[in-house]
Parts: structure tokens; C-alpha cells; sequence
């Protein structure tokens, strides 16, 4: 069958021809209908260092995705043909103590769809029916495409009571335009996001922030002002992976803030500690989604009219795969979706 693979271990991205996937008693096979684009899979395009060090070549890559469910092993239960699902990339091992206690976002035996085993940038893929995800009538192909960085933005945003705070993002990539619409939705008060790219600033504006700021022109201190807030934010989302960005927003929070860091930073980052401690805020370090807490929490606020469509800013049918990942390496874009039928 066809798929979008990670041929060889240099940078690139190849559309070439991959056995069909097969399903043990426990997986369930899905035909693609949609995919989104993730950083992750712009690192292994690029083949930066954590890509040599993870992906095995050649293999399909690719984990957000929606499609419908054609065959299913003999032990599925709760599923059938035609169901059309998304699925948590996150496939957890569900016997150490984190899976056994029901919180397999925890789990130390982790392994990611598309990351290292094949992924969703194939006409079918095969996963354990417990990681599925049905997805309700309500919502469209598009956003149940994207579920998987929305469920990112959802983990981070709801790890904190929102309602009142002033919010501080850090990252106007598509994950932290999503959280800025989350925080919106659950009742923040000041909803700030901070990046260095102008375009995706004003997406995060679409979305209802309160003030979109490039950090290369605007300090966060002059926002804060004009805003008049007059202690610092209560809320603090790291979502650029930017070392800098990190900074600045602890630089800005208040006494006693909270923080929840989902951005990855490319190596060793060092920080003032002496600030984290003396003003007492409390760090929380971000992996994937609840499963599935995170899964019902998303699909609720969609269905209680939560409207993130805008962050969808590209669509290609599969065969401009390589347009798609162009747009996408260019900054110049929110979600890129490509059409797989
Ligand atoms: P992205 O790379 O598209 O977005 C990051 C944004 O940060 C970019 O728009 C970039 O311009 C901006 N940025 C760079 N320097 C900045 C600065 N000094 N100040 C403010 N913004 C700055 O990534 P994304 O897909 O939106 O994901 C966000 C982050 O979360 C990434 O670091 C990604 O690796 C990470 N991530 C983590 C998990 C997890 O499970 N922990 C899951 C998905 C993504
Ligand atoms: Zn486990």
C-alpha cells in the first residue's frame, strides 16, 4: 500500500510502497481518511539528532490522524467495521505501576505511533483497540484529524483552574493557538501569547487572545501594563521549547504562579532557579494526553461550541504530501492537513 516513509537516514520524506499492516487479536486495522502534519514530523524530516537517535528506517510516519475501522481481531470488544475513530499514538504497556493505576500517560514503556513503530501516513494502519478513540457524529473529519496536538493543548491548559486567571503561552505554534482557545472557552481572563512569527501571532489572535505579542518587538512587561494587570500571571503555558521563551515567562509570573511545560528544548537549558523558589511557583512537566480523561474533555468543549477550525490552515490530497510538508517547514502556517481518499 501507499504511504508517506522515512526511506533513509538523511533529511527528506519519501512516498513509496509498505506492506499491509496485519492486526493481532487485540488491534483493530483503519483505513485513512485525513492526517495532520506534527513538529515531530518536521524533526524527522530534518533528521536532527533525537530523530538518528529514535527512528528505525525504513517506516511510515505520521500519528494524528481520523480514518474508519475495516477489520478488527477476534478479542475486540466495543468496536466494529465502520466506526470512524481517531487513536491515542501512545501505545503503553499495561502492566507497570502508572498503566496498572489507570494512568497510562505515565507509562515508563511508552512507545509512539509513527515514531517508533509504522505510522498513520499509510492508507491503513494497525492499532490495539485500546487505544482507539470513537469519534462522535458532531465532529468533522478535519478536527478529529487534529485531535492528538489538540489533546496536547488540552492536558497543559486543564492541568490548572483557569477560571479568572490571567494566562500567559509562551509558543504560538498550533499547540499554543489551541490552548489559547481552550483557555478562552474554560473563563481565563487575560489570555497572552508571546512568539517570534508574526502570522501565527495573528492566528492566535483569531482565536481569541488577549494580546498576541512578537517578543523580537514587544516585552511581555509592556503588555502587562497596558493590560494593567498589576501583579504578574497566574498561569504560565510553555509551549515554544525555546529557552528564552522560558524564561520570560517565569520572569512574568506572579508569587505562587503555575506552570505546566509541554515544549521540548533541544538540549540542557539552564534557568534562574532562585526565582522558581522564592517566588513558590509550582512546575508541571507535560507527555501526550490523559488516556482518555484528555480524549471526553476535548470532544466536550467541541460539543459545548468550542470552535478551533481556524487553526486548520492548509489542505493537500496526499500526492502534494511534499507541498504540504513545505508549508508546514515554513512557519508560514497553522495545522496542514492532507487528504488521504
Ligand atoms: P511549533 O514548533 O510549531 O511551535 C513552537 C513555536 O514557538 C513556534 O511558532 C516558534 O516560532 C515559537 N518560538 C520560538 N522562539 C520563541 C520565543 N523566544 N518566544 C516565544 N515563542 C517562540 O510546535 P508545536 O507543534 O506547537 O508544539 C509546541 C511545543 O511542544 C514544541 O516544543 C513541541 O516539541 C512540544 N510538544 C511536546 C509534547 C509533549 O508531549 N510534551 C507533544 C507535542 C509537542
Ligand atoms: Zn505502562
Amino acid at each position: 500500500m501507499k504511504a508517506i516513509v522515512k526511506l533513509k537516514p538523511e533529511p527528506g520524506i519519501w512516498m513509496d510502497r509498505v506492506p499491509f499492516p496485519r492486526i493481532g487479536h487485540n488491534d483493530v486495522l483503519i483505513k485513512i481518511v485525513k492526517t495532520a502534519i506534527c513538529g515531530t514530523d518536521i524533526h524527522i524530516y530534518n533528521w536532527d539528532e533525537w530523530s538518528q537517535r529514535t527512528i528505525p528506517t525504513p517506516m511510515a510516519i505520521g500519528h494524528e490522524f481520523v480514518g474508519i475501522i475495516t477489520d478488527m481481531g477476534s478479542e475486540v470488544r466495543g468496536l466494529k467495521a465502520g466506526d470512524r475513530v481517531s487513536a491515542e499514538g501512545h501505545i503503553t504497556c499495561g502492566h507497570c505501576r502508572n498503566c496498572r493505576a489507570g494512568k497510562r500517560h505515565l507509562c515508563r514503556n511508552t512507545i509512539g505511533v509513527g515514531v517508533n513503530r509504522p505510522g498513520c501516513f499509510a492508507e491503513y494502519i494497525s492499532v490495539p483497540a485500546s487505544n482507539v478513540f470513537k469519534v462522535p457524529k458532531t465532529i468533522s473529519d478535519d478536527i478529529a484529524a487534529i485531535l492528538d496536538p489538540f489533546g496536547n493543548a488540552a492536558h497543559t491548559a486543564l492541568s490548572f483552574d483557569l477560571v479568572g486567571e490571567d494566562v500567559l503561552i509562551t509558543g504560538a505554534g498550533p499547540i499554543g493557538i489551541l490552548a489559547v482557545a481552550i483557555a478562552r472557552h474554560v473563563g481565563a481572563r487575560h489570555v497572552v501569547i508571546t512568539d517570534v512569527n508574526d502570522y501565527r501571532l495573528e492566528l492566535a489572535e483569531r482565536m481569541g487572545a488577549s494580546a498576541a505579542i512578537n517578543v523580537t518587538r514587544t516585552s511581555i512587561d509592556n503588555t502587562v501594563r497596558q493590560l494593567e494587570m498589576k501583579e504578574g500571571f497566574d498561569i504560565g503555558l510553555e509551549m515554544s521549547g525555546n529557552v528564552q521563551a522560558f524564561r520570560d515567562l517565569l520572569a512574568a509570573m506572579n508569587y505562587g504562579g503555575r506552570v505546566a511545560i509541554l515544549g521540548i528544548p533541544t538540549g540542557e537549558v539552564s534557568l534562574d532557579l532562585t526565582q522558581i523558589i522564592l517566588k513558590g511557583l509550582k512546575l508541571k512537566g507535560i507527555y501526550g494526553r490523559e488516556m482518555f480523561e484528555t480524549w471526553y474533555k476535548m470532544t466536550s468543549m467541541l460539543q459545548s461550541r468550542l470552535d478551533i477550525s481556524s487553526v486548520i490552515t492548509h489542505r493537500f490530497p496526499v500526492d502534494d504530501f511534499m507541498q504540504a510538508f513545505d508549508v508546514m517547514r515554513s512557519g508560514q502556517s497553522g495545522k496542514v492537513i492532507l487528504e488521504w481518499v
